[in-house]
């Protein structure tokens, strides 16, 4: 997956060992201007952007390609990526509270200690989806596919996982108190997971 990504230039601020976002000649921090670059980003190839560290709060991105793009330390807060192509993007770390990922295609994509309080992925197809030290309470996975999906040691309290594909999907070592899996469909691993309140 790694060779698909675009390889991204050093950020043009000297001394700085960051990587150049797309749309910029500098890093997230050293780019002048982050409303106008906002405001560029309708014309922007993103599927295999690098976008690590970025600002994206509240944007609309719904239906957006982001396909394979490097989102790592991003903040998404409140952004709404309703439908959008998030195959193979890297996540991990980032802001997503309160985002919309209502039908978003996330197979494959990592959201590792990604803060996910409120967002919805309701529909969304997360299978292969790499959650390992996610955490967030009152996320919905309403009637999301999480076949494969990985989210040891996640901290997922007060979600809603129901009628959710949960086939081998592996919450070892999970909290997930209080979460719903009412009508959850499938096998999964809770080896040493933390169930208290859970309802199934
Ligand atoms: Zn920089």
């Amino acid at each position: 997956m790694e060779s698909r990504r675009h390889a991204p230039s050093p950020c043009a601020e000297p001394g700085c060992a960051c990587a150049a976002i797309t749309g910029s000649a500098q890093c997230w921090a050293h780019t002048p201007d982050h409303v106008a670059w906002r405001a560029g980003l309708g014309s922007m190839q993103l599927a295999g952007a690098w976008l690590s560290g970025v600002d994206l709060a509240g944007c609309e991105l719904a239906g957006a390609d982001l396909h394979n793009a490097r989102l790592s330390g991003a903040s998404l807060r409140g952004a709404v990526l309703r439908g959008a192509n998030l195959e193979g993007a890297l996540l991990d770390g980032a802001d997503l509270r309160g985002a919309d990922f209502r039908e978003a295609r996330l197979e494959l994509a990592q959201l590792g200690l990604a803060c996910v309080d409120a967002a919805r992925f309701d529909r969304a197809c997360l299978s292969r989806c790499g959650l390992v030290g996610t955490r967030g309470g009152n996320a919905s996975f309403e009637c999301a596919d999480l076949y494969y999906a990985r989210p040891g040691n996640a901290v997922l309290t007060h979600c809603s996982f129901r009628g959710a594909n949960i086939a081998r999907a592996i919450f070892r070592k999970a909290r997930l108190t209080g979460s719903d899996f009412t009508g959850a469909e499938g096998q999964a691993n809770f080896e040493n997971a933390d169930l208290e309140d859970v309802t199934r």
